[in-house]
């Protein structure tokens, strides 16, 4: 017997659930499924044994200047504020990143960095993100030099790790990303709202999928879907796969997370410590300190980037370079052909999309298609 849906939403991350939501509100029905054995896509968290709350696919912060996605998400969940926080390991000492005035006071004679810091603000002013590239092509020697310095110790090989790429080679807002801070100003985010889910993602998910209108099916693949008809699809998945690679694949960096619970109160200051030297990991996440949890025991994740390979590990990262941009356009143009067929999100339209960003694509989406 074939089951008819107005909408068939496939992937339960935020994309999808978000969309499935807003069409459910409409009156639409709408079946959501995911291969994945649970709903959140990346956003997923869950309860460890000692009842910490754990990022599985790594640490997530969730940030907005926008009124309406924070007003959209507060519906369905409670917060706990929180203001992140990250420090790196150079020269033995623990300093924020961004790098800022306080990393420079911690790593240089104070005769050096007062040097660093009027020219940093005489020439780009003060409490201002200079992207290191942007400051590398500086004329002046002093700032050459702090250039060298945190291009070498906080840029080069962490870039190395994270894209298997030299800065050089990345394009688009990646290298924005690392940018020395004019200021004292430690925050990693500016946003207005900044905050995780009180009772954690998974259950905002939960009760965003919780309408008469969606149904969600957990464990089943899209090709293997069967019995199913509806007018639209939202595809949420990766585009060349839907197209059985008929260009060639989209390439994309994955993640191994190494997870160790301590027998400890804490193991470091913050919740994200970055690794920016040779160490094969790129960071390590403390995941109470998120939602200030207390326990007499840790649980910390080592982060290891890698290569993605099909059927090995999972999509990440979108690799930001051109050419990998013009092979997506050929699948989207293909895509256009057909009716009443979207992709969605980080996987179906390939961008690194934060949350808030992601979100305000399905608001852009659904203003189109409703
Ligand atoms: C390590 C890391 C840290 C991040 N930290 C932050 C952060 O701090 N703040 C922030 O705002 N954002 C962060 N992000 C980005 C955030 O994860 C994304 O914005 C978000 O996950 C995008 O949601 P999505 O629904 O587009 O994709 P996904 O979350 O990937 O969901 C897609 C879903 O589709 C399912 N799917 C795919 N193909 C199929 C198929 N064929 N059949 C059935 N189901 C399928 C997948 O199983 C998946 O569940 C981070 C991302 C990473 C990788």
């Amino acid at each position: 017997m074939t089951e008819n849906y107005k909408n068939l939403i496939v992937g339960a991350g935020i994309s999808g659930a978000v969309l499935a939501r807003l069409l459910a509100e409409k009156g639409q029905s709408v079946l959501v499924i995911d291969r994945r054995s649970h709903i959140g896509g990346n956003c997923y968290d869950f309860l460890d044994e000692n009842g910490l709350n754990i990022h599985k696919y790594g640490p997530h912060i969730f940030r907005t200047d926008k009124e309406e996605v924070w007003q959209f998400l507060s519906r369905f969940t409670s917060w706990q504020e929180y203001k992140h926080k990250v420090r790196a390991k150079i020269d033995g000492k623990e300093v924020p990143i961004p790098f800022n005035f306080t990393s420079i006071d911690a790593l240089f004679d104070a005769q050096k960095a007062q040097v660093f810091k009027e020219k940093l603000i005489s020439n780009y002013g003060e409490n201002k993100k200079v992207p290191i590239l942007e400051l590398k092509k500086s004329a002046d020697k002093d700032l050459q030099e702090l250039a060298d310095y945190v291009y070498e110790k906080v840029f080069y090989h962490y870039t190395l790790k994270q894209w298997d790429l030299k800065p050089e080679e990345l394009e688009g807002d990646a290298l924005a990303r690392v940018p020395v801070y004019t200021g004292y100003y430690d925050g990693y985010f500016t946003e207005k709202y900044q905050a995780i889910p009180k009772f954690g993602y998974t259950k905002m998910f939960e009760n965003i999928l919780n309408h008469p209108n969606i149904k969600v099916q957990l464990n089943t693949d899209f090709k293997d879907l069967k019995d199913i008809s509806c007018e639209r699809m939202c595809y949420s998945g990766s585009i060349d796969e839907f197209f059985d690679y008929k260009f060639g694949p989209l390439p994309y960096r994955s993640l191994n997370f190494e997870l160790k619970t301590l027998e400890q109160e804490k193991f470091q200051s913050v919740a994200v410590v970055n690794y920016t030297g040779k160490e094969p990991y790129t960071r390590i996440t403390e995941f109470k300190h998120f939602l200030n949890q207390k326990s007499p025991k840790t649980t910390i994740a080592y982060e290891y980037p890698t290569a993605f390979e099909l059927g090995k590990n999972e999509r990440y990262y979108p690799i930001p370079k051109q050419e990998n941009e013009q092979l997506y356009q050929q699948y989207l143009k293909l895509s256009q052909k057909q009716k009443n067929l979207y992709f969605i999100g980080r996987l179906g339209e390939y961008k690194y999309y934060s949350m808030q960003s992601a979100i305000l694509a399905v608001f852009e989406l659904f203003k189109k298609i409703i």
